[in-house]
Protein backbone atom coordinates (compact mmCIF):
# COMPACT_ATOMS: atom_id res chain seq x y z
CA UNK A 1 0.00 0.00 0.00
CA UNK A 2 1.69 3.48 -1.25
CA UNK A 3 2.26 6.00 1.47
CA UNK A 4 1.88 3.59 4.24
CA UNK A 5 5.08 3.17 6.37
CA UNK A 6 4.52 -0.40 7.94
CA UNK A 7 4.34 -1.98 3.90
CA UNK A 8 7.72 0.08 3.29
CA UNK A 9 9.24 -1.78 5.99
CA UNK A 10 8.16 -4.61 4.95
CA UNK A 11 9.00 -4.58 1.07
CA UNK A 12 12.53 -2.92 2.33
CA UNK A 13 12.16 0.57 0.93
CA UNK A 14 12.28 1.86 5.11
CA UNK A 15 14.87 0.49 7.43
CA UNK A 16 13.88 -1.11 10.37
CA UNK A 17 15.55 -3.46 13.40
CA UNK A 18 14.32 -6.72 12.36
CA UNK A 19 13.42 -9.16 15.22
CA UNK A 20 11.76 -12.10 13.46
CA UNK A 21 9.88 -12.84 9.97
CA UNK A 22 8.08 -15.80 8.74
CA UNK A 23 5.72 -15.79 5.46
CA UNK A 24 2.82 -13.87 7.16
CA UNK A 25 4.57 -11.70 9.94
CA UNK A 26 7.74 -9.26 10.51
CA UNK A 27 8.46 -8.52 14.05
CA UNK A 28 10.43 -4.98 14.46
CA UNK A 29 11.92 -2.84 17.19
CA UNK A 30 9.76 -0.07 18.14
CA UNK A 31 11.26 3.30 16.89
CA UNK A 32 10.20 5.27 20.17
CA UNK A 33 10.12 2.28 23.09
CA UNK A 34 7.40 2.60 25.64
CA UNK A 35 8.74 -0.17 27.19
CA UNK A 36 12.53 -2.21 27.76
CA UNK A 37 11.43 -4.30 25.43
CA UNK A 38 8.46 -2.92 22.61
CA UNK A 39 8.49 -5.05 19.38
CA UNK A 40 5.74 -4.70 16.66
CA UNK A 41 4.54 -7.94 15.15
CA UNK A 42 2.64 -6.64 11.83
CA UNK A 43 0.84 -8.62 9.70
CA UNK A 44 2.59 -8.40 6.00
CA UNK A 45 -0.85 -8.18 4.54
CA UNK A 46 -2.37 -4.61 4.65
CA UNK A 47 -4.81 -4.55 6.23
CA UNK A 48 -5.85 -1.01 8.46
CA UNK A 49 -6.82 -1.94 11.85
CA UNK A 50 -8.54 -4.86 14.09
CA UNK A 51 -12.32 -4.49 12.95
CA UNK A 52 -11.32 -4.65 9.20
CA UNK A 53 -9.90 -7.69 9.77
CA UNK A 54 -12.23 -10.42 6.92
CA UNK A 55 -13.14 -13.93 8.13
CA UNK A 56 -10.02 -14.95 5.38
CA UNK A 57 -7.22 -13.33 7.54
CA UNK A 58 -8.61 -14.61 11.14
CA UNK A 59 -5.66 -17.16 11.34
CA UNK A 60 -3.13 -13.75 11.62
CA UNK A 61 -4.25 -13.65 14.81
CA UNK A 62 -3.41 -16.96 15.89
CA UNK A 63 0.34 -16.64 14.44
CA UNK A 64 0.36 -13.36 16.31
CA UNK A 65 0.03 -15.32 19.52
CA UNK A 66 2.06 -18.28 18.34
CA UNK A 67 5.17 -15.43 17.28
CA UNK A 68 4.37 -13.48 20.93
CA UNK A 69 4.66 -16.74 22.91
CA UNK A 70 7.94 -17.28 20.45
CA UNK A 71 9.28 -13.87 21.44
CA UNK A 72 8.41 -14.20 25.08
CA UNK A 73 10.89 -16.97 25.11
CA UNK A 74 13.57 -14.86 23.91
CA UNK A 75 13.20 -12.52 27.01
CA UNK A 76 15.71 -12.61 29.68
CA UNK A 77 14.58 -12.98 33.47
CA UNK A 78 10.56 -12.79 33.46
CA UNK A 79 8.60 -14.01 30.39
CA UNK A 80 5.79 -11.89 31.58
CA UNK A 81 4.49 -9.28 28.13
CA UNK A 82 1.81 -7.63 27.05
CA UNK A 83 0.43 -7.79 23.90
CA UNK A 84 -1.65 -4.50 22.52
CA UNK A 85 -3.40 -3.65 19.70
CA UNK A 86 -4.70 0.21 19.11
CA UNK A 87 -7.89 0.68 17.14
CA UNK A 88 -8.66 3.77 15.98
CA UNK A 89 -7.10 7.06 16.37
CA UNK A 90 -9.32 7.65 19.66
CA UNK A 91 -7.31 4.39 21.02
CA UNK A 92 -4.04 6.04 20.31
CA UNK A 93 -3.50 4.21 16.92
CA UNK A 94 -0.90 6.33 14.78
CA UNK A 95 -0.08 3.83 12.06
CA UNK A 96 -3.16 2.40 10.10
CA UNK A 97 -1.71 -1.08 9.18
CA UNK A 98 -2.66 -3.63 11.81
CA UNK A 99 -0.23 -4.36 14.63
CA UNK A 100 0.28 -5.40 17.92
CA UNK A 101 2.38 -4.24 20.63
CA UNK A 102 4.61 -6.32 22.29
CA UNK A 103 5.98 -5.01 25.37
CA UNK A 104 7.84 -6.26 28.38
CA UNK A 105 10.00 -5.17 31.81
CA UNK A 106 7.58 -2.73 32.21
CA UNK A 107 3.63 -2.77 33.15
CA UNK A 108 2.04 0.03 31.10
CA UNK A 109 -1.68 0.07 32.29
CA UNK A 110 -3.44 -1.57 35.32
CA UNK A 111 -6.61 -2.77 32.96
P1 LIG B 1 0.18 2.95 17.12
O1 LIG B 1 0.32 4.35 17.69
O2 LIG B 1 -0.53 1.98 18.00
O3 LIG B 1 -0.42 3.02 15.72
O4 LIG B 1 1.65 2.40 17.01
C1 LIG B 1 2.52 2.79 15.99
C2 LIG B 1 3.91 2.57 16.52
O5 LIG B 1 4.78 2.55 15.42
C3 LIG B 1 4.39 3.63 17.49
O6 LIG B 1 4.71 3.04 18.74
C4 LIG B 1 5.64 4.20 16.79
O7 LIG B 1 6.68 4.50 17.69
C5 LIG B 1 6.00 3.09 15.84
N1 LIG B 1 6.73 3.49 14.65
C6 LIG B 1 6.43 4.50 13.79
N2 LIG B 1 7.32 4.56 12.79
C7 LIG B 1 8.21 3.56 13.01
C8 LIG B 1 9.38 3.11 12.33
N3 LIG B 1 9.82 3.70 11.20
N4 LIG B 1 10.06 2.05 12.84
C9 LIG B 1 9.64 1.45 13.99
N5 LIG B 1 8.53 1.82 14.67
C10 LIG B 1 7.84 2.88 14.20
ZN1 LIG C 1 0.56 -1.06 5.10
Amino acid sequence: MKDCIFCKIISGEIPAEKIAENDSLIVIKDITPKAPVHFLIIPKKHIKDLVSLEKADAALLGEVGLMAKELSKKLSGSQAFQLVTNCGADAGQSVFHLHFHFLSGKKIADL
